[in-house]
């Protein structure tokens, strides 16, 4: 299932996607607690707030779905036609992203294949949605794109075993690590972090939602891809990463807690290259949708 996050003239709205269309989530819940249990409920309005109280759900999902289709409430429930794609998550606490978890990617850059999973932090206030623009200044280098399958945390994981880090997955999504390269370079030739190169306003671009963790079981064979104005720059299959998703969350969970809406993006393939004022990027992952973004100076 499909699951978004609009923004409308009532405030934020969570939508569930019906047959190409998307339903009011927490419209359709209200609606349902009223005429079935004759209780107005108030709907919860985030995808954020649905994971935080623990209710983001595809068999809760489901039963409201199909109590709108039953009732043939689609047409009042629907979700308004002025609002607008949100990012499904507006400023994770957390962005725990891979780096070199691509064979290809690490011999692009010259480096090792790593013996341990690398993890850097994004910050959350770098997120922007589907559609919306990334910003790169114009006397810093060059930019990248990296397309990356972003695995959504669903519920508390500390010291997480392998063998039961699928449960704690809630979703899936497509994350943009969008990269100051140079700056990174220069950062990693000083031996300093290069958290500022994958931190800038709106270089995560993220969505355009979550698919539900249901969708794919394990393991996570997912193509993905990425093109600049129609080209080719990207294309390989997340069962291609050298470390997958249990083991990224075993390794991350030993010390760090991670808490539901907290994004893990997974690495990127090969095939990264630089982004420029005017540019569309479009990030792909099949099952999951087309995440697409302009590129403009700011
Ligand atoms: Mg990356």
């Amino acid at each position: 299932m499909k699951v978004a996050q609009f923004s409308g003239p009532s405030g934020p709205r969570v939508g569930i996607e019906h047959r190409g269309a998307w339903i009011d989530y927490g419209k359709a819940e209200t609606v349902r607690a009223v005429l079935e249990r004759g209780v107005p409920v108030e709907g919860i309005a985030t995808i954020e707030e649905l994971l935080i109280r623990g209710q983001f759900d595809a068999g809760m999902f489901r039963t409201v779905l199909g109590f709108v289709v039953e009732n043939r409430l689609e047409k009042f429930v629907a979700m308004a036609p002025g609002a607008t794609m949100r990012a499904p998550l507006r400023c994770p606490r957390k962005i725990v992203a891979l780096g070199l978890n691509y064979v290809l990617h690490a011999q692009e850059g010259n480096f090792a294949v790593p013996e341990e999973p690398i993890i850097f932090e994004k910050a959350g206030s770098s997120v922007i949605g589907p559609g919306e623009t990334v910003r790169i200044p114009r006397d810093m280098g060059r930019m990248d794109h990296e397309v990356e399958l972003a695995v959504v945390i669903g519920t508390t994981a500390t010291e997480v075993k392998k063998r039961n880090a699928w449960k704690h997955v809630a979703g899936y999504t497509i994350c943009n690590d969008v990269s100051a390269r140079d700056l990174q370079t220069k950062d990693l030739e000083k031996k300093h972090p290069w958290f500022r190169s994958k931190s800038f306003d709106t270089f995560t671009p993220l969505g355009p939602w979550i698919v539900t963790a249901d969708e794919f079981p394990p393991p996570v064979r997912l193509p993905l891809e990425c093109r600049v104005n129609g080209k080719l720059r990207q294309k390989a299959n997340t069962e291609e990463l050298v470390f997958g998703i249990p083991e990224i969350i075993e390794f991350v969970s030993r010390l760090i807690t991670l808490e539901p809406g907290d994004v893990i993006s997974t690495g990127t393939p090969g095939g990264i290259g630089p982004i420029t004022n005017g540019d569309l990027v479009e990030c792909s992952i099949e099952g999951i949708g087309v995440l697409s973004n302009p590129v403009r100076w700011r």
